[in-house]
Order: structure tokens, then sequence, then C-alpha cells
């Protein structure tokens, strides 16, 4: 974990309410796994906020010095607003990569991403990390067309806005219907269990408690049980452990969201108890 003074390179709205901004942070560029954070000082808030890196050019290794991440994230409030009026040139305090994040076991071939809404930022770059050894799908999640994320499944990388994921099946659901399946992305959930080995998982609470529900009917009726990942995104204080402000009770007792997390796995929390 490393704490920078770093240029934003750009930040535009890739998607209405949500911003898309690339910063020149070539250490966290290498380093950075998927599910991992930074936090960013917004403005004159004492609370640092935390955000998934999205995506990072390049992935992995390589020390030439030269190095960006993308975060994508929405507008809800004062930290983001600020965040959302930096501009080219502009220079912001970041801190990391923090946390934990997302693991592949040895034998899984198959992964199944599973984003709701702003959800999908740290899943893509899960994605870019594995789609060249791995099968992938992601399904994404939002209330209409225009939420949904630019997805470009050629090889072609059309601008930094859409990442080339080539090879990842996307699988978009909408609330009103106006572009694939309309409904929750865990209405099709199921469609895709016996094909995957594992499921990632990044949205709001109510589809983690549908997702909890889905394995518990899975257990009680001894049907194939997919280990499942999850993102939690509680409200964090200080982002690297210090002050247990994020701390949660699981399955395998206290657990502080921004060390231990935040990906854990769906099962071990207990989610009456989760609160965001
Ligand atoms: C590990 C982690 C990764 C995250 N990654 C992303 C990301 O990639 N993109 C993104 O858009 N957001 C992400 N978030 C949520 C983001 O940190 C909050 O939206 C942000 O801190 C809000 O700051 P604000 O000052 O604009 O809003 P505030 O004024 O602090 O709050 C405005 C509204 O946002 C809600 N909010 C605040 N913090 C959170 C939170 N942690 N989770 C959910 N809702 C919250 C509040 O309840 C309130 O309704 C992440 C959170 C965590 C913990």
């Amino acid at each position: 974990m490393k704490q920078s003074l770093c240029s934003v390179t750009s930040n535009v709205e890739a998607i209405p309410g949500i911003h898309l901004m690339w910063i020149d942070a070539p250490d966290i560029a290498v380093t950075a796994q998927p599910g991992q954070f930074i936090t960013v000082r917004c403005g004159g808030f004492t609370l640092r906020r935390p955000f998934s890196v999205h995506q990072s050019s390049p992935l992995t290794g390589g020390n030439s010095g030269e190095g960006e991440i993308a975060l994508l994230f929405k507008v809800t409030g004062k930290g983001t607003l600020w965040l959302s009026q930096q501009q080219k040139g502009d220079r912001i305090d970041i801190l990391g990569p923090l946390g934990k994040g997302f693991s592949i076991e040895q034998g899984s071939k198959n992964l199944l991403l599973v984003a709701g809404g702003i959800g999908i930022a740290p899943l893509v770059l899960l994605a870019q990390h594995a789609l060249s050894q791995y099968q992938l799908t992601l399904i994404h999640g939002a209330s209409t067309a225009a939420q949904l994320y630019p997805f470009s499944s050629t090889g072609k990388k059309r601008s930094k806005l859409t990442p080339s994921l080539k090879g990842v099946q996307f699988v978009p659901v909408t609330e009103d219907g106006s572009m694939g399946k309309k409904g929750m992305a865990t209405d099709i959930l199921s469609d895709f269990l016996d094909w995957a080995d594992q499921v990632y998982a990044c949205g709001p609470l109510d589809m983690y408690k549908a997702m909890a529900k889905m394995s518990l009917r899975a257990k009680r009726n001894n049907l194939k049980l997919t280990k499942c990942q999850i993102a939690l995104e509680v409200r964090m204080g200080c982002g690297f452990g210090a002050c247990y402000g994020c701390t949660i009770n699981t399955k395998k007792g206290l657990k502080q969201v921004c060390r231990d997390g935040p990906v854990f796995e769906l099962d071990d929390i207990i989610w009456q108890e989760v609160t965001i």
C-alpha cells in the first residue's frame, strides 16, 4: 500500500451519472489484483472514499515507470461529486492497493461474473486478468439499457471507455426490458450455474441476499453448490484496518471488510446482520 499524489489523465461520464476516470498510478497499475480497492481523498473530506480498481494498464509486471488505473464511480454524494469534477492534469491523493481481492481455484475453467449496477466496477478487472486462461460469462443487470456497461467483446479496444474483453460472453439484463432479458441479474443466474465452476459477484445488498437464498435452497435440496465470492461495499473509515469501523460478524468470526475483504465467500456472511 502506498499513498501518492497522482495525475488524472481523463475523466468522462461514461454512463449517465457514472464516471470513468483514468489516473496515472504506475505502482498500483502493476500490483493491483481484481477486487482490491484504493481510497481517494475527495476535496476537504477527512474520510477517504473507497473505490475498486476497475481497469489497469498494463495489467501486470513491467517496471517501465508508466501505468494507469481506472475507477468507475457513481456520483452518490459530495465526495463523488467532487471526484466527478476533477479534470485532466488535476492531482488527486490516492492510497492503495488495499484489501484482499478475488481468487480463482485450481481446476476452475468456467467463471461466471455477476454484476448489479455499479457492481460492474471490480469485475471488469477480473475479466481482464482471467480472459486469457478461462471461459468467462459476465451478467450485467441494470435498470435500463443506457445504464449498461459499454461492453466490447470484439478484439478491438474502441477507446479507453471500452476495454477489449474479447471472448467474454456478455449477458445484459434490464429491469425495464430495454436490452436483454427483462428482470434482475439474479433471475437468470440459475441458467448458468451448471456451467460455472465459480461465481464472482458485486452488486447491491438485495442481490447478495437473493443469491444467499439460492445457495441455501441448493444446499437443502442437495443440488450442485457453486462457490461464490462477493465484494462487500460497506461504509469504511480508514480503509486499512486501523479503525475497525467496517467490522462485520461472519460465520468465521469478526472480520474487517477493508482488510479481510472486501471479497468474501457468499456463504460466510450473516446477511441479516449486514447494513450498507
Ligand atoms: C471496497 C469498496 C469499493 C467500492 N468501489 C466503488 C466503485 O468502484 N464505484 C463506486 O461508484 N462506488 C464504490 N464504492 C462505494 C463508494 O465508496 C461510495 O459511493 C462513496 O464513498 C460515496 O461517497 P460520497 O461522499 O459521494 O457519498 P456520501 O455523502 O458519503 O454518501 C452518499 C450516499 O452514498 C451511500 N454510500 C456511501 N458509502 C457507501 C458505500 N461504501 N457503499 C454503498 N453506498 C455508500 C450513502 O449511504 C449515501 O446514501 C465502494 C465502496 C467500498 C467499501
